[in-house]
């Protein structure tokens, strides 16, 4: 029988007593008097993070990076506990929009993510050692007329709006893909610049970098360490968060970048009815890795074109539960750094659940089963599943900004299913809201206003 690892941070396993204990990387850059009873250790820092995902970690680099504030990243789990430790990895523009409330912000951060492989590359390294980086391509996939006219539409948009993208029909289809096997009626947009990375790789190499700020005390890392509350100073300010291990003084600002757990945890952290409340959600996805697979050779990504509806499915509070647990299936395939082939994904709302839906994942297997004939000719080889919630938002587009009413405490979450493609131009925008610089993309779209529930 094949063995199941139901994986999530960098492969370790969490319930290990190692991971329990709270770790420090380098030395608080000052402590405190303490201003409250307990007695937590106390920290103080320029600004605290709330959150070791691909979000609040890629956030705590662009501060190291470009001012001279110090940092500290806090999490209940280690990184990649959350989604990030799920996500498949493509930074792909192919099922986005021009125009659309994302793009600018898509653009912005798949350009960065660009400047930073050729950054790594100028360096004499490999931006696939490094980050898992490959310019592969991808290829969203249409079977029926009316996607066809759809996907030729799409790439002349794409076009217009600066991304290569090129229709291809199903002859030119299939001889870039030989291992697909979707009939002469199919097609598809091409973009041959979209990348994908390596979620641990990349979080690994982040991890790294900010890790050279902590020898100055610019940069603490606290994991195995929830947050639970927030300490004000008696005329209503915030002055620290309270974890399970310590008490992190925010000088600056708070940033909270919990995922889909940056809802409740504002909700639980606050406990005050006048703040909105912050209506992300988890959304579960199942994704199978098939190590060393080789049955299939896979020149691009590639996504089906019913990935676009999937993702951005809008469920109204008005709606019933049995239609909020709705379970959506849309076939992506990658193939990652170390040759697994990656198969994609589900979409249900089930809460925080982790556990292996067996029906779900044989629904994955028999979706890539109408696209790659050696599948269907095979059982499901199920050696790997990956689990995450992506924070959801209904209105499909993430929170990024102030929290009203709270001055010094930002959100960054709800990136759904495009949290690694949107992560660093997240981390500029928040960086450049800490530090009052102009800002590259309009982030009024993301502002939490009027979008409370
Ligand atoms: C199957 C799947 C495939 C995906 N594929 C892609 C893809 O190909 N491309 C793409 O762009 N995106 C993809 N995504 C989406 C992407 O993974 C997410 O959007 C992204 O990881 C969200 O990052 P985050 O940092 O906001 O959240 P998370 O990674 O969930 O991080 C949040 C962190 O907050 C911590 N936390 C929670 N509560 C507390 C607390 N009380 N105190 C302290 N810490 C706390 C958690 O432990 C967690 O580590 C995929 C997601 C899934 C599930």
């Amino acid at each position: 029988m094949e063995s199941i690892i139901a994986r999530s941070s960098l492969g370790i396993n969490l319930g290990s007593p190692k991971w329990r204990r709270p770790i420090r990387i380098g030395r608080p850059r000052s402590t405190v008097a303490s201003v409250s009873s307990s007695a937590l250790p106390k920290s103080e820092h320029d600004v605290v993070v709330v959150g070791a995902g691909i979000i609040g970690l890629s956030i705590a680099r662009q501060l190291l990076l470009t001012s001279h504030l110090s940092v500290a990243v806090v999490d209940s789990g280690v990184p990649c506990s959350g989604a990030t430790g799920a996500g498949q990895g493509y930074i792909w523009m192919a099922h986005l929009t021009p125009g659309s409330s994302t793009w600018e912000l898509s653009m912005r951060s798949k350009q960065l993510w660009q400047e930073l492989a050729e950054s790594i590359e100028g360096k004499g390294l490999d931006p696939l050692q490094e980050l898992g980086w490959k310019k592969t391509g991808s290829l969203l996939i249409g079977r029926t007329s009316e996607d066809l006219a759809m996907l030729e539409e799409r790439a002349k948009l794409l076009s217009q709006a600066g991304v290569t993208a090129e229709y291809l029909p199903s002859t030119s289809l299939l001889s870039k893909e030989p291992a697909l096997d979707v009939g002469m009626e199919a097609g598809a947009a091409f973009l041959p610049d979209d990348c994908q990375l390596d979620a641990f790789q990349t979080v690994a190499f982040i991890r790294k970098g900010n890790e050279h700020y902590a020898s100055d005390g610019r940069y603490t890392e606290f994991y195995n360490n929830p947050a639970i509350s927030i300490l004000r100073s008696e005329n209503g300010m915030v002055e620290a968060i309270q974890t399970s291990h310590n008490i992190l003084y925010c000088k600056k600002s708070l940033v909270i970048a919990a995922g889909a757990w940056s809802g409740s945890l504002m909700q639980s952290l606050v406990k005050e009815d006048v703040l909105p409340r912050v209506p992300v959600k988890p959304r579960k996805g199942h994704l199978l890795v098939l190590e060393n697979f080789n049955e299939i050779h896979l020149n691009h990504g590639l996504m089906e074109v019913g990935y676009i509806g999937h993702q951005v499915t809008n469920l109204l509070p008005t709606e019933d539960d049995s239609k909020k647990n709705m379970t959506s299936i849309s076939m992506t395939a990658t193939v990652d750094m170390n040759g697994n082939l990656l198969l994609g994904s589900s979409r249900q709302f089930t809460g925080f659940n982790r556990e292996i839906d067996y029906s779900i994942t044989k629904r994955i297997w028999d979706r890539a089963g109408e696209f790659f004939p050696t599948l269907r000719a095979m059982s499901p080889k199920l050696n790997q599943i990956r689990i995450g919630h992506r924070p959801y938002m209904p209105d499909g587009k993430p929170v990024i900004g102030p929290v009203p009413g709270m001055p010094k405490v930002l959100l960054a979450s709800g990136h759904e299913g495009s949290g690694l493609c949107m992560a660093l131009g997240t981390a500029e925008m928040v960086s450049d809201m800490i530090l009052g610089n102009t800002e590259k993309v309009d982030s009024a779209p993301f502002s939490i206003q009027g979008r409370s529930s």
